[in-house]
């Protein structure tokens, strides 16, 4: 095994005590790692933690416990400056595309935004032609760079927010249900799109899932999450089709069921 791009080291986060709540331990000691080029598949049901992991990989939740690494570098101890210069190593998809774009922004002036966390970003004609180099590759129209996010549709949007996750030339990126709000029919196009980028520019993925069906499409490893823990992780293929732990059991099981039920 090569060394693992991406080290998650026992983290641990907890969300303190709210109007009479205890308090959440919404991460109790995690310890996982992507490899380069893989696909890191985190499964779990809905308030497992998957969220609060790829937020604290992202540096947008404050951690409590445990260290976070990128090849050599301690992700989760960078000081603002460094992180301001790294930050496009890290890139993350959401699982709302109408969320996380700028309703006030063309297609264009958000894939530009992303084109400036580049540490070294194309200019002028450059830049432009970059970004329509990248409507393409998506599989957009030249026309979208002037249009607005409600002007597409759920699939569309999610094929922007892509671009602008791949523009700054990231290391890793974190997916966080990537196609969990999209038809089914559209599920498909959007994981293949997001697979060939990672065979093309050779990316590490984290692809975060409540939906076993889809780690078993396109993750390599697996790990399985349970309230705040990581239960069990390993071949996607060896958890899924030989689960050694009651849980994921279970989960497959009620996949299962689910599919009886369609
Ligand atoms: P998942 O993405 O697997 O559904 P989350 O990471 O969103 O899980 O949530 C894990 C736990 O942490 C849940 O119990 C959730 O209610 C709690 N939680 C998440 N974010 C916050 C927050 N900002 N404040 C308080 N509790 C939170
Ligand atoms: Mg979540």
């Amino acid at each position: 095994m090569p060394d693992p791009r991406l080290r998650i080291e026992d983290l641990r986060v907890t969300f303190p005590a709210r109007a009479g709540r205890a308090p959440v331990e919404a991460l109790k000691g995690v310890s996982v790692e992507a490899y380069p080029g893989e696909v890191l598949g985190i499964v779990g049901e809905s308030g497992s933690g998957k969220s609060t992991l790829a937020r604290s990989v992202l540096h947008l939740q404050a951690i409590d416990g445990g260290r976070i690494w990128l090849d050599d570098t301690e992700w989760s101890t960078l000081v603002p400056a460094a992180l301001r210069r790294q930050r496009h190593a890290v890139q993350m998809v959401f699982q709302d595309p109408h969320a996380s774009l700028n309703p006030r922004l063309t297609i264009r002036e958000t894939l530009a935004e992303a084109l400036r966390c580049r540490p070294q970003r194309p200019r002028g004609k450059a830049a432009r032609q970059e970004i329509e180099g990248w409507l393409d590759r998506v599989g957009l129209p030249k026309d979208a760079a002037q249009r607005y996010p409600h002007e597409f549709s759920g699939g569309q949007r999610q094929r922007i927010a892509i671009a602008r996750a791949l523009i700054p030339q990231p290391q890793v990126v974190v997916a966080d249900e990537p196609v969990s709000a999209l038809d089914v029919s559209i599920q498909a196009q959007i994981l293949n799109l997001l697979e060939s980028l990672r065979q093309e520019l050779d990316l590490t993925f984290v692809f975060i899932t409540h939906d076993l069906e889809l780690v078993g499409y396109w993750a390599d490893r697996v790990a399985v999450m349970r309230r705040g823990e990581v239960v069990e992780q390993g071949d996607a293929e060896a958890v899924l089709q030989r689960p050694q732990h009651a849980y994921t059991q279970e989960l497959l099981a009620s996949a299962a069921d689910k599919r009886v039920r369609y």
